[in-house]
Parts: structure tokens; C-alpha cells; sequence
């Protein structure tokens, strides 16, 4: 890859003083490129121009914002196979994944572009000659702060809705993948949008720290693992700002034995190994309810087919591989039975690179560590019971709650499982039950911390606030009503 990656204010590249973040690539170890680290300074510089920029594009009328969103929407799709590339090189997905990333990146576009088709002013005469009329005004500058594992899609969650929604964008997207932000700044500019509307602040977590302190910073969105969304959450709240963090996830799969074997073998292999299982929405646990032999047989020989460098990208570091493996070493400590085992693969020709094979555990028991941690690589962790009653219970026992879906050909129990799981995004026969637009996306329990989703119609709460007006214009009606 090329040059570093400078942060991105009022339009610009912009080189800073600050120091650099050596940025990896996980396909084969080696430096990519280097990313600036910010400084308060930097975010002050972005904020400035955020702040000016404001006051024009939030009185742009709804219809006005969106016409850059169209045009955004074609710069996407003229760039699928680039932005795919950049994501391949800097997260290590394979190409199909990476593209498939892009895509919904353009979906989450064309939502934002129907916002003025969804929400109006609410207007109603309460009283003879009185109006009332209610309409969403933007929040104001606000931060969105992104994981590694979606370096497009995730900031496509909430730059589209909250910018056709009138406010002002600081991102700060992963110190690990920061070029997915860069490239979207860049198709951002070429749409038209106008200098100081999009901003991309580059760093670690103590740009994350100023950015939840700054004075000027409404609201933030945040995407990433548990412990981090508590911090923010609190740290935000506690500086009397909106926050709305999603955190990790722990996302249990029930097969009855009536499940179409085929289907859900097929399912389950692709959900725990699709970007080396590092998705929020990843079947990590499965839990198997009487019989399901053949089914568990079948997981097992379609995931022996699923070959890392070849249609199993890498994990994201060094770091990463590691944590993986040794959640693998203590489930066999602990007793339990690895049936497909991901330990130690070497890539010909990426011998360095970061890859983790398909592991599919079996034997699991509830109280194991693998059963309750979020292990976020290509590993399924099988746990068996007799009783539906008892697997919706391990399901509950998770202080997760992103998604659960259940395999099944009968609908009444498919109903009550769902109806008992405690999970936001549940799937009756779906291994990644990811909502579409315009429907919503986010998890229950320490999957999010904050009301409401963060994509589809729920989101434009979180990026707006309601104005109430009230007025009187008919003096002779003669009704005296609170004047
Ligand atoms: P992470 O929590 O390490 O980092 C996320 C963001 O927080 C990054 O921008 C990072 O720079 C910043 N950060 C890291 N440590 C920080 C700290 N101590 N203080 C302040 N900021 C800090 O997450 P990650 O490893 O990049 O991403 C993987 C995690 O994200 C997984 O847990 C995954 O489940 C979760 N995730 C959740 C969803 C969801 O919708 N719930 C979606 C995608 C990813």
C-alpha cells in the first residue's frame, strides 16, 4: 500500500505533527502503511470546520442533503472492486467478503437517500386557531468511533443517516483499518458534499477519550467490543452527551433435530467461518437438542472445505491469532472434544500472515469459558442437550444478546424459541440474521449500551431531536385556550 493515511478535515488530506501508528497487514505480517496518531490539536482543527460547516448544511432542506447522497451512492458502486481491494489488503477478508461489505455499504446509502420519503413533520390544529407541529432538527457535531472488523460497512451504519439528517461528522475509525475511512472521505468529496460536513480523525483510544470529553461533540456512535462500549457509554453520558455504543457478542445457533440437515450444515459453516468469524453477528455457539449427529457430521466435512488463504481470510493480528488459539487450548484442557482443529496453519507463500483454520468444538458445557467468552475467529463451539427448555436457558445465561436464530421445520417451536431468546436479531433458519434495510440493527444486554438501533428507521431518533412549535393565528375564533 501506498503512502500513510492523513486525516481528513474541511475537505483535505491533512499531514499533522502528531506522531504515527504502524498499521500491519494481517495476509502477511508485513507493514502496510502508517496512520496519523491525533492529537487534541487535530480534533480541535476538525471540529473547527465542522462547527462552520454546520451552520449552512443544517438548514439545507432534507431533499437538498440527499441530492449528494445520490451521487455518493454512483461513486460507491464505479468503486465496488477498489474499495473491496482496500478492504482485502488492510483486514485480510477474501475478495467475495470484502465486496459483499461494499454492497451493503451501498444499501445503508440508498436508505439514507429515503429519509425524506419516511420522516415529516408531524402537524395537528390541537385547539380552533391553535397548531401544533413537531419536526426533527439535527443533534449537531457528532463523533462515530468504528471497529476493525468492517472498515467500510460499519461507518456506512451512520455517516449516511446522520449527515442526510443535518449534522456534522467527526469519524474515527480503527487504528487497524484505517484506510476504509480515508477512501470514503474521498468519494465523499468527489460527490460534492461540502467541505467541513465529513471529518476523519485518525488514533488510538486517547483520541477516543478527547473526542468523549469535547465540549463541542453532541452525540457519539460507537461500534466495538463490550468492555470498550461500557467505558464510552459511561464517559460519554457522564459528559451529558447521547451515546449509543454497540459491544461484542456471543451468538448461539439451537438445531432441533428436525432441521434440514443440509441447510443448516451449509448455514452454520458459513456463519462461524465468513470473515474469519470475526462478526458481531457470527455463530459462535450451537447448541444441538436431541438428536443432531447428522447434522454436527456434516458441519464438520464442509467446514474441512473451507481453506484459510483460499476462501477463509485471515484474523485481523498477531494478537488476535493468538487469543484464538488459546481459547482452543483451554476448551481441550477443560474437557471438551476438537472435532476440526485450526490450530497452527501455515498459508504457502503467507507464512507470516495472521490465519486461524475452521475449529468446530464439540462436547462444550455451559460453564466452560468457550461457551461464555466472545473468541471473535472462524471457531464453533457445540454444546448438546435434551431439552429445548434447557438450551433457550444457556442461550439466556449470555450476557450477550446480538443475535440467536434457531433451525427448525416447525414453525410453533420455531416461534417460541424466538420468542424466549434474549437476543436483539433473531433468524428462524438464517445463520447471520442481520436485518435489512429498512429494519434496524442491535443487540439486547452488553451487545448495546443506549436506546435505540443504529442503522433503519430507529436511527434517525438517535441522529435528531424534536422541535415542538406551537402557534396561534386565528384571534377572532374567540377560544381562550392556554394563550
Ligand atoms: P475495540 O473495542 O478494540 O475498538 C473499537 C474502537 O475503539 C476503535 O476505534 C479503537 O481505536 C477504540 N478503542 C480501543 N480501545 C479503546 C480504549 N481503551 N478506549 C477508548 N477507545 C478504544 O474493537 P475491535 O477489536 O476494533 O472490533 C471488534 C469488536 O467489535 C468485537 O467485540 C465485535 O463483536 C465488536 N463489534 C460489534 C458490532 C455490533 O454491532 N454489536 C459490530 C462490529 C463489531
Amino acid at each position: 500500500m501506498n503512502s500513510k493515511i492523513n486525516n481528513f478535515i474541511n475537505g483535505e488530506f491533512i499531514t499533522s505533527k502528531s506522531d504515527l501508528i504502524t498499521v500491519w497487514s494481517p495476509q502477511d505480517g508485513k507493514k502496510l502503511t502508517e496512520v496519523t496518531n491525533s492529537s487534541l490539536k487535530d480534533l480541535d482543527q476538525a471540529i473547527y470546520a465542522a462547527k462552520n460547516a454546520y451552520k449552512s448544511w443544517s438548514e439545507f432542506t432534507l431533499k437538498e442533503r440527499v441530492e449528494f447522497f445520490y451521487e455518493f451512492r454512483n461513486q460507491l458502486k464505479n468503486n465496488i472492486d477498489s474499495l473491496s481491494d482496500s478492504i482485502c489488503q488492510e483486514n485480510g477478508k477474501t475478495f467475495e467478503e470484502a465486496k459483499a461489505e461494499v454492497l451493503k455499504g451501498i444499501e445503508l446509502t440508498e436508505f439514507a437517500c429515503s429519509i425524506p420519503q419516511i420522516i415529516h413533520d408531524e402537524i395537528q390544529e390541537v385547539s380552533r386557531g391553535v397548531e401544533c407541529r413537531s419536526s426533527h432538527v439535527p443533534v449537531g457535531i457528532v463523533s462515530s468511533i468504528t471497529p476493525f472488523n468492517f472498515p467500510i460497512m460499519v461507518p456506512m451504519w451512520t455517516i449516511p443517516n446522520a449527515l442526510v439528517l443535518g449534522n456534522c461528522m467527526i469519524l474515527k475509525p480503527s487504528e487497524q483499518t484505517p484506510v476504509g475511512a480515508s477512501k470514503i472521505a474521498e468519494l465523499l468529496k468527489i460527490s460534492g458534499l461540502p467541505n467541513g460536513v465529513f471529518n476523519v480523525i485518525n488514533g488510538d483510544k486517547k483520541i477516543v477519550e478527547e473526542i468523549c470529553d469535547h465540549k463541542d461533540i453532541s452525540a457519539i456512535s460507537f461500534v466495538g467490543s463490550t468492555k470498550i462500549a461500557k467505558t464510552i457509554y459511561q464517559k460519554s453520558t457522564s459528559n451529558l452527551k447521547r451515546c449509543l455504543a454497540l459491544g461484542g457478542a456471543k451468538n448461539h445457533l439451537i438445531v432441533l433435530p428436525d432441521a434440514n440437515s443440509e441447510m443448516a450444515s451449509n448455514d452454520i459453516v458459513a456463519s462461524m467461518s465468513g470473515c474469519a468469524g470475526q462478526r458481531c453477528m457470527a455463530a459462535s455457539a450451537m447448541i444441538g437438542v436431541g438428536k443432531i449427529e447428522e447434522t454436527i457430521n456434516k458441519i464438520k466435512n464442509k467446514a474441512k472445505n473451507v481453506i484459510p488463504g483460499k476462501n477463509l481470510g485471515s484474523v485481523i493480528s498477531k494478537e488476535a491469532k493468538q487469543r484464538i488459539e488459546k481459547y482452543i487450548d483451554e476448551a481441550e484442557k477443560e474437557g471438551a472434544k476438537i472435532i476440526l482443529d485450526g490450530r497452527d496453519v501455515k498459508v504457502s507463500g503467507k507464512e507470516n500472515g495472521y490465519y486461524v483454520g475452521p475449529t468446530i468444538i464439540d462436547y462444550v458445557t455451559p460453564e466452560m469459558k468457550i461457551a461464555k467468552e466472545e473468541v471473535f475467529g472462524p471457531v464453533l463451539a457445540i454444546m448438546r442437550t435434551e431439552e429445548i427448555d434447557h438450551a433457550i436457558k444457556i442461550e439466556n445465561s449470555s450476557n450477550y444478546g446480538n443475535a440467536s436464530s434457531v433451525y427448525t421445520q416447525d414453525g410453533k417451536l420455531a416461534n417460541y424459541i424466538t420468542e424466549k431468546v434474549s437476543a436483539g436479531m433473531v433468524g428462524v433458519n438464517i445463520g447471520v440474521p442481520v436485518p435489512r434495510e429498512p429494519f434496524s440493527f442491535g443487540g439486547w444486554n452488553e451487545s448495546r449500551f443506549g436506546v435505540g438501533d443504529i442503522t433503519g428507521k430507529s436511527s434517525i431518533n438517535f441522529w435528531t431531536r424534536l422541535k415542538k412549535r406551537t402557534s396561534k393565528w386565528n384571534a377572532s375564533a374567540k377560544k381562550n385556550w392556554m394563550s
